[in-house]
């Protein structure tokens, strides 16, 4: 079946090799429309399948990138198809050197379920911006919308266009052993791994975009209110269950008290009813919800001190798998809360004198997703971008690199590799083809055989022959 539906893709794509800019804003329209009709559908599904799932969340996470990208793409996409005219070397001259940006074929597009409809959707658009037909397979985590998405898709696009297609693992491994022309994964470092060296079989190019532990470092510089403000935003958002959330976080020993402090009062000033609001998120699954509450009986047990918002009570409810943000001061490298991706409310918290040795507990890590720095001082912020890598980073906020429609957004090292959102995503589905057109006034016959004294001469001029390099 899913054979023969991706056969169906590839002749389409044989037939029509490079879809005009007019076919491929028809394709970023209908995305558009999708989204137009069936936003509040989406939301509705998404949060049945979180078992609550605030709205605002979706369409601020959710729909409103995706608007945007929309526009970004419509705004642009003519020049981004443009061919390229890049300088040529004297010796070849006056031939001309070109690069033309050509549709790669057959796309898959393999997405999780914590923001299930930006993940399937935002790279689906610049692929198809790209000129290529996709393929999405949706979390099975999420199947009241994997289904909507589906049916929704299936009336809005010719089904050798945009296809959706829902299924568990065992469908998502038949589904990455498939011969894309390119295979787009979303998820775990540990099914990224699995996906790359599937694909691998049929040298299809992957782009990884996979989570890890993301770091937060907060200088002894830093303005403590605006940092923990920005922290609680950014580990409430969909209950810490995003890729780029901060994971756990470095203080310097000059907030050692203030710091907590200074979260309880950011996260009740956001949060006041957290029992309740429909503001906050609850955890996907039970299992997802277990986890966390090992995480911190285990953090516990090593000596940690747990700080959960007093003025909730209620929390945590399993029966609704809320999970308030919680801080878990005194983290050591022992305890599980470092050394799993924690993709939940908790976070640790370690407190540093010398910036090193904030880098030396991030360096044994693998590299992260994303790093965020607080403070003032130019002359750390610098130490901070030269001295530690992560595939993005904001500095005096949190998440907020990932919403650039300008920045290539991707992981670097174990984190993923590959990158898209904007042009980077056009190009990333692209194949940039080289090209090489030669004037009717070339000279390149000189440098034919039988070489002879007008070779010699040209090569010395060159700099080829006869000469020492310098
Ligand atoms: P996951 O890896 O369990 O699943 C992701 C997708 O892979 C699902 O559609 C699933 O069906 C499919 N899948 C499962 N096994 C597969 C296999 N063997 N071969 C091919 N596909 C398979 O991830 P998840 O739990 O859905 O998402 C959470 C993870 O995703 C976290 O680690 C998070 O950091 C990461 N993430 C990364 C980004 C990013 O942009 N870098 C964004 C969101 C989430």
């Amino acid at each position: 079946m899913l054979q023969s539906q991706f056969s169906q893709f590839r002749e389409a794509a044989r037939r029509e090799p490079y879809p005009e800019l007019a076919t491929r804003l028809r394709w970023i329209g209908a995305i558009n429309d999708l989204l137009v009709q069936h936003g509040e559908a989406y939301t509705k599904a998404i949060s049945q399948d979180f078992g609550h799932r605030s709205t605002h969340e979706t369409w601020m996470a959710d729909i409103m990138p995706l608007r945007d990208s929309v526009r970004h793409i419509q705004r642009h996409l003519a020049t981004w198809m443009r061919t390229q005219t890049v300088p040529t070397s004297l010796t070849f001259q006056p031939g001309r050197c070109l690069i033309m940006p050509q549709p790669q074929g057959v796309v898959g597009v393999i997405s999780p379920w914590n923001y299930p409809l930006n993940l399937a959707l935002e790279p689906t658009l610049e692929a198809l911006a790209a000129g290529n037909r996709v393929m999405i397979k949706p979390s099975e985590l999420t199947p009241r919308f994997s289904e909507l998405l589906a049916q929704t898709v299936a009336e809005a696009f010719p089904p050798d266009v945009l296809r959706v297609v829902t299924g568990g693992v065992e469908l998502a491994q038949e589904f990455a052993a498939l011969p894309w022309d390119h295979l787009f994964f979303t998820g775990s470092t540990r099914v990224g791994r699995e996906v790359a060296r599937t694909a691998s079989a049929n040298l299809t190019p992957v782009t990884l975009e996979l989570g890890g532990k993301s770091p937060t470092i907060v200088s002894a510089s830093a303005d403590l209110e605006r940092a923990a403000a920005s922290l609680v935003m950014a580990k409430a958002l969909n209950a810490g269950q995003t890729c780029i959330a901060p994971d756990y976080v470095l203080v310097h020993e000059n907030h050692r008290t203030a710091f907590a402090q200074a979260f309880s009062q950011a996260l009740q000033k956001q949060y006041p009813e957290l029992g309740d609001t429909p503001d906050y998120s609850s955890l996907v699954s039970d299992r997802h919800f277990d986890r966390q509450l090992e995480l911190l009986e285990d953090a516990r047990d090593q000596g940690a001190s747990i700080l959960t918002p007093d003025w909730a009570p209620k929390l945590p409810d399993r029966s609704r798998r809320r999970l308030p943000p919680t801080l878990v001061i005194n983290a050591t490298a022992a305890m599980r809360v470092m050394q799993e991706e924690i993709f939940g409310p908790l976070l640790p918290v370690l407190f540093y004198e010398k910036l090193d040795t904030a880098f030396e507990i991030i360096g044994q890590h693998d590299r992260p997703l994303a790093l965020y720095w607080f403070g003032q001082s130019a002359a750390e912020e610098r130490r901070i971008l030269h001295e530690t890598i992560a595939g993005g980073v904001t500095i005096n906020d949190c998440i907020l690199h990932i919403a650039q429609t300008n920045l290539p957004f991707g992981g670097v090292g174990a984190s993923g590799y590959g990158s898209y959102h904007g042009e980077w995503g056009f190009k990333n589905f692209s194949k940039l083809k080289p090209i090489f057109r030669q004037s009717p006034w070339s000279g390149a016959h000189l440098m034919r055989a039988p070489y002879g004294k007008m070779f010699d001469w040209l090569a010395r001029a060159m700099g080829g022959r006869g000469q020492s390099s310098p």
